[in-house]
């Protein structure tokens, strides 16, 4: 029945893994990774995380379904996290199978009840955006963002780009860190997107995967969304994701919500997101939601978290320095000043495809052909050794 079926080509990011485990030499480092690690290169997990599923555990709970917008507990801490104390009334929130999941809720739901059928995000984006929408029936356009003369944001021609769209439509935006260039909006810049995004009468879908990671305050990362629901002048969704900031990466915890004008219009528009989630699977996981909403409600367990988050976010920006420090260091002509103004988990460093490809083949260091890093692949035993690799790659 399935000899038409052809072979699918592999996942890129997996390529990478895949040969960089195959490489014998000791110095080898893997920056292709999407996860956070410790200086020691290990994965890590949360001292706040493991608390609460000790408490959990202790409390030997049922493994019954939840409801099909999952632990309420969780999912309002959640959408308080994200939103700040206003504007929560008015919140229609489910839990979803981590930022991945809420993506996929949230396109079907654009797909269901949006006229325009198509969403634009920014060029370049997380890799997955665009299969995640096509494959919930939408159209998939770019607007330009990052500038790749700077390394930077190119402010004007995504003001312009989202300007000509038609009136009305569906723009994606990272909320902070932006995956895979680190290039986020200032706040004044975030202010002239808003403002476009307003007068244009667009719909803003924010994807936060990385609260906290940006800055190491939960809150100043969620400013641009916050700013949005403030303003109430653009319709706004959110897909939250707790794999990143809670080290949650396959429990699969996070959230999607779409924000009403009022609680009424929020109770019809939950009364829609359950019929979509019915069908794809019925109701989500517990256990990580248990957990993730242990450590939001339990005040000193929290206060924990707050720490630990501020720990992962200020160890990317000290590796972001020492890198660029090391490179400047050696020499190099030509600029690093990106890699400390980028934020966030990823380094958009501006290397070639035919650099990369030396970097792995010379060097053994192994990153994404776009030349993005993963900075929480960088340690204090490797930083030296990865900008001397890199120096030699881009000298002549
Ligand atoms: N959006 C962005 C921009 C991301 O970088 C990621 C994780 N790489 C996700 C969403 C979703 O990740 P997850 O499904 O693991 O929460």
């Amino acid at each position: 029945a399935w000899a038409q079926v052809e072979m699918g080509p592999p996942d890129a990011i997996l390529g990478i893994t895949e040969a960089y485990k195959r490489d014998g030499d000791a110095r080898k480092i893997n920056l292709g990774v999407g996860a956070y690690r410790t200086d020691a290169g290990k994965p890590y997990v949360l001292s706040s995380v493991a608390q609460a599923e000790q408490s959990i555990l202790r409390q030997s709970l049922d493994k019954e379904y939840l409801p099909i917008t999952g632990l309420a507990k969780f999912t309002s801490a959640a959408a308080s996290l994200a939103y700040g104390g206003d504007a929560l009334e008015r919140v229609a929130v489910t839990q979803s199978i981590s930022g991945t999941g809420a993506l996929r809720i949230g396109g079907a739901f654009l797909e269901r009840f949006h006229t325009g059928k198509a969403i634009y995000v920014p060029g370049p984006t997380w890799g997955n955006h665009g299969a995640v929408f096509r494959d919930c029936g939408l159209k998939v356009g770019q607007y330009r963002y990052f500038d790749p003369q700077t390394n930077g944001l190119n402010l004007g021609g995504m003001l312009e780009d989202i300007r000509a769209l038609p009136k009305g439509s569906l723009v994606l935006l990272h909320a902070c860190a932006h995956n895979p260039t680190g290039v986020d909006p200032s706040a004044a810049q975030w202010a002239e997107i808003q403002r476009v995004v307003e007068e244009c009468e667009h719909v803003a879908f924010f994807d936060m995967a990385y609260q906290g990671f940006a800055s190491g305050d939960v809150d100043r990362d969620a400013s641009a969304l916050r700013s949005f629901v403030a303003a109430n002048r653009a319709p706004v969704l959110l897909a939250q994701s707790f794999a990143k900031n809670m080290g949650l990466y396959g429990e699969r915890v996070g959230t999607f919500s779409v924000v009403g004008n009022d609680s009424a219009e929020r109770d019809r528009l939950l009364s829609q997101v359950k019929i979509l989630v019915r069908p794809m699977y019925s109701n989500p996981p517990v256990h990580g939601a248990r957990i993730a909403g242990e450590v939001l409600s339990d005040p000193a367990l929290r206060q924990m978290w707050l720490g630990e988050v501020r720990e992962m976010a200020e160890r990317i920006i000290r590796m972001r320095a020492a890198l660029r420090g090391e490179l400047e260091g050696l020499g190099s002509k030509k600029k690093w000043n990106h890699i400390t103004d980028q934020i966030g988990m990823f380094c958009f460093t501006g290397l070639s495809p035919a650099q990369v490809d030396r970097l792995a083949s010379e060097f053994h260091v192994y990153l994404t052909r776009d030349g993005r890093v993963s900075i929480a692949g960088i340690t204090t035993g490797n930083v030296k050794y990865l900008a001397e690799s890199i120096h030699n790659v881009t000298k002549d």
